[in-house]
């Protein structure tokens, strides 16, 4: 806990410092903030979704070679050096962590949460991944295979979770709204 308040601290005066010395406009770093919080985030990893979910052939080529499914978007945000894309279905689960550090696609899912670059759970989902989704309240039935999925800076991962039931009369705008960052990451399920 100090080390965060330790990090913020140094961050928040280097920023400072940068904009006192005229090297850094204020507004740089809200920019980025923005980027983030606003237009790099989930909602582009939850668009892909639903696309995959009422498009088979864009759902075949997600799978395939997710890179050039997803090219035209021309995604800025970075960190998406190779983006491979992992389906669950009834009888698969995929979850996705880093275990050196927070790889993470950003460009498809925004900044990491917090737990995922924790290393309690870096460490226990590759050990103990059923006690880890479980916590998550994520309960798998016996005969489910459970991928776990380790980023690294060369290959990031993205979950294409299973479509909810109950969602055929649905377009994909509203199918896109239903996807969380979690069910992305692979530590929950939709319902
Ligand atoms: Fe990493």
């Amino acid at each position: 806990m100090g080390e965060v308040n330790h990090q913020a601290l140094r961050a928040q005066a280097l920023e400072e410092l940068l904009v006192e010395k005229g090297l850094l406009d204020p507004g740089a770093v809200d920019n980025i903030v923005t980027l983030y919080n606003e237009r790099v985030g989930p909602m582009r990893g939850a668009g892909l979704v639903a696309r995959a979910w009422t498009e088979p052939e864009f759902k075949q080529a997600l799978l395939e070679d997710a890179d050039a499914a997803i090219a035209d978007y021309e995604y800025e945000g970075g960190e998406i050096q190779k983006l491979v894309v992992v389906e669950n279905t009834p009888d698969v689960h995929n979850v996705v962590v880093c275990t050196l550090c927070s790889c993470y696609p950003w460009a498809v899912l925004g900044l990491p949460p917090k737990w995922y670059k924790d290393p309690a759970y870096r460490s226990r989902v590759v050990r103990e991944p059923r006690a880890v989704l479980k916590e998550f309240g994520t309960e798998l039935a016996d005969d489910v295979e459970v991928r776990v999925w380790d980023s690294s800076a060369e290959v990031r991962y993205l979950v294409l979770p299973e479509r909810p039931q109950g969602t055929e009369d649905l377009d994909a705008g509203d199918l896109a709204e239903l996807v969380t960052r979690d069910s992305m990451i692979g530590v929950t399920r939709l319902r």
